[in-house]
């Protein structure tokens, strides 16, 4: 199998070729076409197995491809993550995986400065990496508007949990448009984590890695 035949852009399967990534993992060979096509995910995936290509190769095509502009302080997308190293991970893949595509990524996490975040947010973002309390933060503070999100990434969603970030990512939830895409990334589906799914996905394609 190949990343081509999973519908990518040449632009990005010359991505992957120059990253060494030859063919895709199971997690990606799953998530990927569902995603291109709009559906929302439920995916069971640890690290290790691929999962940010997962989400952020069909999630980075489909806002290439659109070609929309973020407006100003909005987002079009936001990737949810439980803790600043993880953020710092995940940007770093999403701006190798989103090379050479006209889009422009952020990330934001607390415990530093909130004021260089605000003002990276004022031209707008097509990908925002966020923990849950920081975005809160920006939101409360006029920062961040999220009427152009088009697409919401919960990763590692049983660590957002485990970490007190429940309230949180309800306040979150609320203030987003209901017509999006979503897509859920989990190591563990506890009841919890099948509760927010339930509220939050519709008609999602279930994923096993
Ligand atoms: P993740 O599970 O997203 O944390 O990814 C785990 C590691 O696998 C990272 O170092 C990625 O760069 C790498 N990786 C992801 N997908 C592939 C692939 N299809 N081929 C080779 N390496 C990959």
């Amino acid at each position: 199998m190949s990343f081509a035949s999973l519908g990518l852009i040449d632009q990005i399967t010359r991505t992957l070729v120059s990253l060494s990534y030859t063919s895709p993992t199971a997690v990606q060979s799953q998530a990927i076409p569902a995603v291109l096509a709009g559906r929302d995910v439920m995916a069971a995936a640890q690290t290790g197995t691929g999962k940010t290509a997962a989400f952020a190769l069909p999630l980075l095509q489909r806002l290439a491809l659109e070609g929309a502009q973020a407006p100003s302080n909005g987002a079009r997308s936001l990737v949810l993550v439980p803790t600043r190293e993880l953020a710092e991970q995940v940007h770093d893949s999403v701006k190798a995986y989103g090379a050479g595509l006209p889009l422009r990524t952020m990330v934001a996490y607390g415990g530093v400065s909130i004021n260089p975040q605000m003002m990276r947010l004022r031209k707008g973002v097509d990908v925002l990496v966020a923990t849950p309390g920081r975005l809160l933060d920006l939101q409360r503070q006029n920062a961040v508007r999220f009427d152009a999100v088009q697409a919401l990434v919960l990763d590692e969603a049983d660590r957002m949990l485990d970490l007190g970030f429940a309230r949180d990512l309800d306040k979150l939830f609320a203030l987003l448009p209901k017509r999006r895409q979503t897509l859920l990334f989990s190591a563990t589906f506890s009841d919890p984590i099948r509760a927010m799914a339930a509220k939050l996905l519709d008609d999602p394609v279930g994923i096993e890695a």
